[in-house]
């Protein structure tokens, strides 16, 4: 008994440790790297990725990849301020970017630091296109599926170089950027579950409308998604997000939901 005890804390421990709950789908989910530590890493590799690629500035398109991202953060705040959960993303540093490359592809890492290529921006077609796709990648952050996406021994793997903040291995490097979806030139991405990808369209169609974009149009895009995926290999965005008719038909079920959500924030009209 006396050796049990002490034993039976030291696991309650770790597993309040490992597990927090998601403030958007109320599921526990395992959080074996801590943002403390993932953060700092994840904000370390985004500047890498950015010195390395060709950042676009002060164009039309740039300023609109930034502007759907504030709105966005705004309204994830706004959601989960309401919703009980104040301070969830104190320690996120929003950072939005267009990078001139003819991939189809955007990303989320840890803490918010967004990627946009401009080959989707064809396939996004308008402002609101944009808002969907943002909003599906940022509920994927917030949801922390990322990490739960790595096989356990890739998170320990990563564990060890968390924290480091740079991560200099080449081979650890491409087990975060597989993780996050990052770059092209990886090779092979870890798509999201099934489960995960549910969870980011209906968290994403929520911040969408929240953010005053209209959340009929997320089907509208994932239907552009479908059609672009026709005929060779499919494009990195679409490896990793496999659109199929549920995801559609889902959406246009969920769209009356997202308004009513947008409603409870003022939001009755949404932008063209
Ligand atoms: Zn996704």
């Amino acid at each position: 008994m006396q050796i049990r005890k002490p034993l039976l804390i030291i696991s309650t421990a770790l597993l309040i440790v490992s597990c927090a709950t998601n403030p958007f789908t109320g599921k526990k989910t395992m959080a074996l790297v801590p943002n403390s530590q993932l953060f700092p890493t994840s904000f370390a590799q985004y500047n890498e990725f950015l010195n390395e690629n060709k950042v676009i500035k002060g164009t039309k398109d740039a300023e609109m990849i930034t502007r759907v991202g504030q709105r966005i953060a705004v309204a994830a705040e706004r959601w989960l301020n309401a919703n009980g959960h104040q301070g969830y993303l104190k320690d996120y540093k929003w950072e939005y970017n267009l990078v001139d490359d003819k991939t189809v592809n955007a990303w989320c890492m840890p803490g918010g630091k967004i990627v946009f290529y401009t080959g989707i921006l064809p396939i996004a077609k308008s402002e609101t296109g944009v808002a969907a796709i943002m909003g599906h990648e940022v509920a994927h952050a917030l949801a922390n599926h990322g990490q739960q996406r790595m096989s356990a021994g890739m998170l320990q793997q990563l564990g060890a170089v968390a924290g480091n903040v740079a991560i200099k291995d080449e081979e650890k490097r491409n087990v975060f950027n597989q993780a996050y979806g990052v770059g092209s030139t990886v090779g092979v991405m870890l798509p999201f579950s099934r489960n995960h990808e549910t969870e980011a369209d209906q968290i994403g169609l929520y911040l969408m409308a929240v953010a005053g974009y209209n959340p009929d149009e997320a089907a509208e895009l994932w239907k552009r998604m479908k059609a672009n995926s026709g005929g060779q290999a499919p494009p990195e965005f679409l490896s990793t997000h496999p659109s199929n008719d549920t995801r559609i038909s889902n959406l246009i079920k969920w769209a009356p939901r997202a308004k009513e959500e947008a409603k409870k924030f003022g939001i009755t009209s949404f932008r063209d």
